[in-house]
């Protein structure tokens, strides 16, 4: 069963409007508020593997993949909720709603692109964009506790003089420290497509922005349901923590001139672990007839990507700047800053 929102007042489509967090309809303004409206709490049917649906405005028979959660008509655009996805035991318990909605991700790549000052000849004039997507993608975030047992030897070394005599003494220690660790809403991404790089740095969610999970916020963008399980990544969100507390083990640490760890038995268990969606832009441009991708923080407006460089229309505008090779790197590594794979 799909869910397709219809406007009371029109009959439009409905979607998700991220600059006011409603559900609008884009004919007559139409608000809903999403908090408020019910949605169905138990699977209206199976959850199979692939499973065909209807849409309702254009008659078009549509198959959605094992993992589509919320899809568009590839016929007339409509936005539909697969239903069975969502909802019983594989309801998110969270979505962080879009908040930079299309046209700001559109002006976003093209200041990224820096408006075409860097990149080749006609790149910007062309239709570079082959498609600009809303997708919700399946992050599993995890509380943690990590217990740490470390055993060290360690010195303190003081030296001072007295009479005419230069005095070292070394005191010896045995160091024992026992580490209580919590870390909560440790993410790590449950989709198979996106790119775990890329994932890993559109961090961070304002966590802050989470919402109870319900259907309406999918409405108009692409949802993937998760396809790992929380007990198949939980490797992957403690090797996420790992430096964490390595860190918080040394600081225990401190305070002697030499430290030599003799064992070390640390132990991560997973108190809790959240299913949620968090908003993801994703740009596929083309060039040098290549697919390449940019995607974007679709809370923070975060970029991770890397955009076409014209090695000669950085070398011109150097050029132009006419400075010192030291000025020329400060701007280059200026212009290669941010967000860059
Ligand atoms: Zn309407
Ligand atoms: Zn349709």
């Amino acid at each position: 069963m799909v869910l397709h929102y219809k406007c009371p007042h029109c009959g439009s489509d409905m979607i998700y409007d991220a600059d006011t967090g409603k559900l609008a309809c884009p004919s007559c303004r139409t608000r809903l508020d999403i908090e408020e409206m019910d949605v169905p709490r138990e699977p209206a049917g199976e959850a199979t593997e692939t499973v065909t649906w209807h849409c309702n405005n254009c008659g078009a028979d549509l198959m959605a993949l094992p993992e589509t959660a919320a899809t568009t008509c590839s016929f007339c655009g409509a936005g539909v909720v697969i239903a069975e996805r969502v909802t019983g035991d594989q309801s998110p318990h969270y979505v962080i709603p879009f908040t930079v909605s299309k046209e700001e991700a559109i002006k976003a790549f093209k200041k990224w692109c820096r408006n075409g000052l860097l990149t080749p000849k006609g790149f910007m004039t062309a239709d570079r964009i082959k498609s600009i997507t809303g997708i919700y993608v399946p992050f599993w975030l995890y509380d943690l506790n990590s217990r740490a047992r470390v055993n060290a030897t360690a010195t303190k070394v003081r030296t001072y003089t007295s009479g005419d005599y230069l005095y070292t003494e070394t005191s010896y220690y045995d160091v024992y420290r026992e580490l209580d660790l919590h870390y909560v809403k440790v993410p790590v991404d449950a989709s198979v497509k996106m790119d775990d790089r890329f994932m890993d740095r559109l961090e961070p969610y304002q966590y802050s922005g989470l919402k109870e999970f319900k259907p309406p916020y999918l409405a108009g963008y692409l949802a993937e349901k998760y396809q790992f399980t929380d007990a198949e990544l939980l490797d992957r969100a403690k090797n996420k923590i790992r430096s964490y507390i390595e860190s918080a083990i040394g600081s225990s640490l401190s305070g002697y001139t030499t430290v030599t760890r003799m064992s070390e038995d640390i132990e991560t268990r997973n108190v809790k672990s959240h299913y949620v969606l968090l908003p993801v832009w994703l740009v596929v441009y083309d060039y040098d007839n290549f697919e390449h991708n940019f995607v974007m923080n679709g809370q923070t407006g975060k970029v991770v990507g890397k955009p076409p460089l014209s090695y000669g229309k950085i070398a011109a505008w150097f050029g132009g700047i006419a400075a010192g090779v030291f000025l020329a790197m400060k701007f280059l590594s200026l212009a290669m800053g941010g967000g860059f794979l």
